[in-house]
């Protein structure tokens, strides 16, 4: 099939790349020329595992291609996917601007049948409005369909591949019958293909995520009432994960959840419930936790160091919002980091992937390490944000050569606070008692 996929960011690329994996022609189109540019030169511009070898084969085999011109991606492909930002707009409200100027610019240009299919994550209604836009600018038969993606980065390959579910909004047959051969490959062990209407589609992905970002916030709730009960949130969630209607996933608490999606798409659901005349009560909750998580490793360095962090050095491992991912979108490395210049901290920062993203963003305003040591050489206490699995087993003797004390914050919950304390580390993570 001849597909094109507009806006190549983390969705577009991963779905561009793995429908020409199967044997599609795919051409991915974005208005980002100097991105354009790099792909066609076969530099990937973000870091996903696995996509670096079907990115590679794909485009020698003459199955992927990338483009500015949407009219020439388009004329030939009978599917469009829009793969386009939704950010959040000034009310909280997701931002449609991208997804309805692509689809005015898309009804301007085609002349055949065409599917197109929203996989940006948009709210309630938005198909209804898309049609209203071919509607009044194209004589041309088109099927709007909503197919939300939920991959997650860091894994994105591996869940576009082989995902749990693929959720299918539109009433179209015609449209149903391309989709379900599209899809085929990828549903070979027989995850389900959920056909729906538009809006239950649409609603299903802000449920997703949101419930998902509630499973955090709770946890971090658990967590903290652990610190000020004894009880050690490492057991809690054993014993509860271990109910099969619980499930031991997404239990692990943290720092609060980032990313480009939950933090918007939780407040987009609250918004769209709040336009609908309903108090979504639980969002809220869940918002405000997390606000109130990003700054929980800040209380602890706060009292531990009297309100005194002024002159002070600290090291941090990770910046990306979660492992394998360069992307820093609402991580809480940032909270952090603003909390410790503000206070006149120094900061030195290592991550495997996300520097450059973070030194894009706010520059030389803190240091970044060669390594994970070079980072801890005189600091007065490691803060550990990003589980990268580098950081799992380290060398603990070397961590306290290089600080200037032996201090670790743990965001992420790495080590044992026993074993930490046998290497003489005051050690001080989420949800279990300090030890050292
Ligand atoms: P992104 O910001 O990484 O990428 C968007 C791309 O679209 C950028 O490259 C941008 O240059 C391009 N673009 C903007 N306007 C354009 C236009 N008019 N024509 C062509 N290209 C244009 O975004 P993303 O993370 O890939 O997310 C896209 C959508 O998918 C969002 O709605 C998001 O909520 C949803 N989503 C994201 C993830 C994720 O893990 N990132 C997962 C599921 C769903």
């Amino acid at each position: 099939m001849k597909i094109a996929v507009i806006g190549t960011g983390y969705v577009g690329l991963v779905t561009g790349t793995c429908l020409a994996e199967t044997g599609n022609i795919v051409t991915c189109v974005d208005i980002n020329k100097q991105k354009v540019q790099m792909m066609q030169q076969g530099q990937l511009p973000i870091y996903e595992p696995g996509i670096e070898t079907l990115f590679h084969r794909n485009i020698i085999e003459e199955r992927l291609f990338f483009t500015a011109n949407l009219a020439g991606a388009i004329a030939d492909a009978t599917i469009i996917f829009l793969a386009l930002p939704t950010p959040p707009g000034a009310d909280g409200d997701a931002d449609l601007s991208y997804v309805l100027g692509a689809s005015k610019d898309i009804a301007l240009l085609i002349s055949s049948y065409k599917v197109i299919i929203t996989k940006s994550t948009v709210p309630v209604g938005t198909a209804d409005k898309v049609k209203a836009i071919f509607r009044q600018n194209t004589d041309v038969a088109v099927a709007v369909v909503s197919n939300p993606e939920f991959l997650r980065e860091g894994v994105a390959v591996e869940d576009f591949m082989k995902p749990d579910r693929i959720v299918i909004g539109t009433q179209d047959e015609r449209a149903k019958e391309i989709l379900t051969e599209l899809y085929a490959p990828y549903v070979r062990q027989g995850n389900p293909i959920i056909f729906m209407d538009e809006r239950s589609a649409e609603l299903t992905k802000y449920a997703a995520n949101s419930f998902l970002a509630t499973k955090i916030s709770f946890m971090n709730e658990i967590a903290n009432l652990c610190e000020k009960l004894g009880a050690d949130v490492d057991m809690v969630r054993l014993g509860v994960g271990a109910d099969e209607r619980i499930g031991k996933r997404f239990l692990f608490p943290g720092i609060g959840y980032g990313g480009s999606c939950f933090p918007k798409d939780v407040q987009a659901l609250a918004k769209s419930a709040e336009t609908n005349d309903y108090d979504f009560k639980i969002l809220h909750s869940v918002i405000q936790v997390n606000s109130l998580q990003k700054n929980v490793l800040i209380n602890k360095l706060n009292a531990f160091f009297n309100n005194d962090l002024k002159g002070k050095t600290f090291a941090l491992w990770g910046l990306s919002f979660k492992p394998e991912t360069d992307d820093i979108r609402e991580a809480p490395s940032l909270t952090v980091i603003g909390h410790l210049l503000k206070a006149g901290a120094k900061v030195v920062a290592y991550d495997p992937e996300a520097m450059n993203n973070v030194k894009a963003l706010i520059g030389e305003k803190i240091k970044y390490a060669d390594d994970q040591y070079d980072a801890l050489i005189g600091a007065d206490a490691l803060l550990i944000l990003t589980e990268w699995s580098v950081f799992r087993t380290p060398d603990f003797n070397r961590i306290k050569k290089l600080l200037a004390g032996p201090v670790i914050f743990d965001g992420r919950n790495l080590y044992s606070p026993h074993k930490m304390a046998g290497f003489g580390f005051y050690y001080n993570s989420i949800g279990r008692m300090a030890a050292g």
